[in-house]
């Protein structure tokens, strides 16, 4: 990843000329490891096919392809040339970057460069930098860009007053990410500043995440202060990013056309009066881009260079995105659309230029702005074989997927598959279809309304925000200016939804992120009203849910009251969302087969959770079994939950310790109260991800001292961030990795932000005070990373001691299983994170859509590894929990028991089950088919051995 940090910066740098600079640039990458001998050719030829200075005194020598084979890693190093390095051209450098990547990773690099590169003279405040830290902030530190879109005005709002018209604003810029709910009552106590006709402007800089204007009018003639109030800026004020807005602003008024933003009708004639967007009338082309590395400097220099030969003003953005277009005269604004090769660029001119221009430009684009280029692949060419023929199941049959959710369910199949609807795009007239989305909005609004009073009330909220969301007038005024243009109805509103949903999705925001698919939601629900598609009707009774995969959203939206049973054609036990329906406690069967998504509606189902299988409209004694069995299941469930605080000792007396995974640090006291003996693993990146930013050591001791506290003096076991891979930190970009998985993940990815990982420990120390701590890392493969880790927590432990505290290792690499003799020597215990160790080991994705079904850690391969972690461990003296999913499947108990595990750690609506299971074993019959278990030559064979016990 290319990220900039102070060790890569070295200062005070002297060079005669560019040849000098470029000798100490190589050395230093070859010094530091991430390029071979030999680098130096590379950022000679580099140079010589043309300069790499970016501007503002900057350059960013890089190889050429032919030395991409040198690059060991993918990073920069930076010098500081004080005196000034003469670049040609009459360019002088007192920034050298020197990038060592392999693919297009240095495009991101450029693009966070880009911010500063707007700056006005950092030339000479690089120059003038005394320290590696200030440099650093002179890079990053550039302001934040002023948030203003068309979800940000609200035109004709039905507003009594000014009170009411500023919440609007408030609630417009929350929405958009802005601001913290608490600023409309800040809001409130700002002082208005009249600006003439009738405009108005509030602002303040409390609870400001990121600085935005909203711009709003309200529906009949208002008074303020007995002057009229015609329309009201609502700024959130964060820096100086709001500077140039406010001077344009000033100019409208100056002329005298402050009515062409009270009078706007639409939100984009109000976004190009003040500046923000292109007007809709100019011509545009659209151009797929075919650079290898994307539209790095040397193509953008040519683009750019070209558009400036053109009088008038052309611009480019990319398509589907939401960063507004932006001028191509401008090196540092192109390098900062980050465009990568297949990408749409769109390209918009002034009319007076259009037709000369545009020509001109795309074909330079096309023809690879200097570069050599590959033609793209047609989309015909990427078109996948002919599917196989699928039938319905048929009656009877039965279906073997896996066991996601234990539990037996039946009911009636409600299919939810999102079909494509076709519509056309042009529409009748702007009346006529203006009238069919208000029927269209208002029959959702209606349908919504039904939900509402049929779901529990978590649930029956968030219909309620999608009543809201319906409603909100900055959605229905840009639909409005596509209908005066000819779209038609369905076109206009799902191109609409569609831009908010990717403006939310772009915010990196997981919350906002939920945002976008509820918006999703609500399109699709308004399209099949416009098209007549008609959703099957929810059944009246408890249903079996049928989907191809249940995303995380779809399942916060589930009514355990309402549905009895989960079954989706894709997915595995592992995927985040069965672990979320295990938590909500609805069974489940995942990855049954693409052929459930044809069974008709209302098809009588059976599902077993436990054995992961889907019977079809079985026979009706088949179904009597199965739920007289379900009946016993609630008995021994209720026996389970009445002994839940009794310790787990299997029948010959051996103890297991029975623990729970939590991933926040409310409400240790229910999960105590379902029976957990102690915490045994804390996802600390759960807590991290809780907060907007990065939770500095106090916030951190105050969550683990939380947790500590309402454990009374169990034990908890905390796990370090463990991000990367499918997890992202909505705050702490990672780039894009082509094998996340295999990536910069977990510790590999801690040890590499050191002071992450010393602030997380430093907390964790704290809080521990002489409470019983344990501490573990993610991840870990090699033996150095346990050393370095193992290292910092015990410098950190000379300056704050522990009185109870044990520092190990998740063994979730087969690397780690494999070496578990060597790291038994010097860990103080193992905890198995077989969710990981069984994509590991058996190279399936978790997450993968159609194989992640096979990734069953019952595999006897899972198994040995597990074995050896388990004898490694015990003949050291240390003990083994397993906290992966594996730990909560009934059928997996006894053979963890069998293989002497000494904790597992669940779900916490699964420690009375699984301590139940427990007491039912009995440790010597339990290690012969632990035994038997390791013989196996598949996870099917082992389950059908248990089957049978
Ligand atoms: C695991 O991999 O088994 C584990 C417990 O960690 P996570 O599921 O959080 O990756
Ligand atoms: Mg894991």
């Amino acid at each position: 990843m290319l990220e900039l940090a102070v060790e890569q910066i070295a200062m005070g740098q002297r060079a005669a000329d560019k040849g000098e600079a470029l000798a100490l640039l190589a050395d230093r990458l070859v010094a530091d490891g991430l390029v071979a001998e030999g680098y130096l050719a590379g950022l000679q030829a580099r140079e010589a096919q043309g300069s790499t200075f970016l501007g503002q005194g900057i350059a960013i020598p890089h190889g050429t392809p032919q030395t991409r084979d040198l690059v060991f890693a993918t990073g920069v190093r930076l010098l500081q040339f004080p005196e000034g390095v003469d670049w040609g051209d009459g360019q002088t450098v007192y920034l050298a970057i020197g990038i060592a990547a392999r693919s297009d990773e240095h495009l991101r690099l450029l693009q966070l460069l880009t911010r500063a590169l707007g700056e006005t003279d950092l030339a000479e405040a690089l120059r003038r930098a005394s320290s590696a830290e200030a440099l650093l902030k002179l890079l990053q530190g550039a302001p934040q860009a002023l948030a203003l879109d068309a979800q940000l005005v609200g035109l004709n709002l039905a507003a009594e007053d000014f009170d009411e018209l500023a919440w609007r604003g408030a609630r417009l810029l929350q929405r958009a990410g802005c601001v913290d709910s608490g600023f409309a009552a800040v809001l409130q106590q700002a002082e208005p500043l009249p600006l003439g006709e009738g405009l108005w402007w509030l602002h303040s800089e409390r609870q400001v995440r990121q600085p935005g204007l909203a711009f709003l009018t309200p529906q009949q003639p208002l008074r303020y202060r007995e002057q009229p109030l015609n329309g009201l800026f609502c700024l959130a004020s964060l820096g100086a990013a709001h500077e140039a807005l406010l001077e344009r602003l000033c100019e409208v008024l100056i002329e005298g056309r402050g009515q062409m933003l009270y009078q706007a009708t639409s939100s984009r004639a109000v976004l190009e009066v003040l500046g923000g967007e292109v007007p809709a009338d100019w011509p545009s082309v659209r151009v797929v881009l075919a650079n290898a590395h994307g539209l790095h400097a040397r193509p953008a220099k040519v683009l750019a260079q070209l558009a400036k030969g053109f009088a008038g003003e052309v611009r480019v953005r990319l398509q589907d995105s939401p960063q507004p277009a932006v001028s191509v005269k401008s090196l540092s604004k192109l390098l900062s659309l980050g465009a990568r090769r297949g990408q749409v660029l769109e390209l918009i001119a002034e009319p007076e230029i259009a037709a000369e221009a545009l020509p001109v430009l795309l074909a330079a684009i096309e023809q690879g702005l200097g570069e050599e280029v590959e033609p793209l692949p047609q989309a015909h060419q990427a078109q996948a074989l002919p599917a196989e023929a699928l039938r319905a199941p048929l009656p009877g049959s039965t279906l073997q997927g896996v066991a996601a959710a234990p539990g037996i369910a039946s009911g009636p199949a409600h299919v939810c598959v999102e079909r494509e609807i076709d519509y056309p795009l042009r529409g009748a007239s702007p009346a006529q279809e203006r009238a069919r989305l208000r029927q269209a909005i208002d029959q959702v609004h209606s349908e919504l309304h039904g939900l509402v009073q049929r779901s529990a009330a978590a649930i029956g909220e968030i219909f309620v925000t999608h009543q809201e969301m319906l409603a909100d007038p900055a959605l229905t005024d840009e639909v409005e200016l596509r209908l005066a243009q000819g779209e038609s109805a369905a076109a206009a509103w799902m191109a609409v939804i569609e831009a908010a949903a990717r403006q939310q999705e772009a915010l990196h925001d997981a919350l906002l992120a939920e945002r976008a698919a509820d918006l999703r939601d609500i399109g699709r629900r308004v399209l099949a009203q416009l098209c007549g598609v008609q959703g099957a009707a929810e059944p009246e009774q408890p249903y079996v849910l049928v989907m191809a995969e249940v995303g995380p959203s779809d399942v916060a939206r589930l009514d355990p009251a309402r549905v009895a049973g989960i079954v989706t054609a894709q997915g595995g036990a592992t995927a985040h969302s069965a672990i979320v329906a295990r938590a909500l406690g609805i069974p489940a069967v995942v990855g049954a087969g693409a052929a459930v998504l044809l069974l008709d509606n209302g098809t009588p189902l059976l599902l077993d959770g436990q054995r992961g299988r889907v019977a079809v409209d079985p026979p009706a004694d088949e179904l009597q079994r199965a739920l007289a069995e379900r009946d016993a299941r609630e008995r021994r469930l209720q026996i389970a939950w009445a002994n839940r605080h009794e310790p787990a000792l299997t029948r010959d007396g051996h103890a297991v310790e029975v623990f729970a995974n939590i991933g926040e640090s409310n409400g240790i006291d229910k999960v105590v109260e379902q029976g957990a003996e102690g915490i045994g693993l804390l996802r600390t990146e759960l807590i991290f991800m809780a907060h907007p930013q990065l939770p500095d050591v106090a916030t951190q001791e105050a969550e683990y001292r939380r947790v500590l506290d309402g454990l009374g003096g169990r034990p908890l076991v905390v796990r370090t961030l463990d991000v990367g891979g499918d997890k992202p930190l909505p705050y702490w970009p990672i780039a894009v990795e082509e094998n996340p998985f295999l990536g910069v993940r977990g510790v590999r990815l801690t040890l590499q932000r050191p002071q992450v990982m010393e602030d997380q420990l430093r907390a964790l120390l704290r809080a521990a005070d002489d409470r019983p701590l344990r501490i573990m890392f993610p991840m870990v493969g090699q033996m150095q990373e346990w050393r370095a880790a193992k290292a910092m927590v015990e410098r950190l432990r000379e300056e704050i001691p522990v009185a109870d505290l044990q520092v190990g290792i998740m063994v979730e690499v087969p690397s780690a299983a494999l070496l578990a003799p060597q790291l038994a020597r010097e860990v103080d215990f193992f905890s198995i994170g077989t969710n990981d160790l069984t994509q590991y080991t058996l190279a399936i994705d978790r997450g993968h859509p159609s194989l992640s079904a096979q990734a069953d850690g019952l595999h006897p391969a899972v198994l040995n590894l597990i074995d050896m972690t388990v004898r490694a461990a015990h003949a050291q003296g240390k003990w083994v929990g397993v906290c992966g999913e594996l730990a909560a499947d009934p059928q997996a108990v006894a053979v963890l028991l069998g293989l002497e595990v000494d904790e597992l750690s669940v779900a916490a609506r699964s420690v009375a089950e699984v301590k139940a299971l427990v007491r039912q074993a009995d440790l010597s019959t339990a290690r012969a088919l632990a035994r038997e278990a390791l013989q196996q030559d598949s996870a099917e064979a082992v389950r059908a051995l248990l089957e049978r016990y």
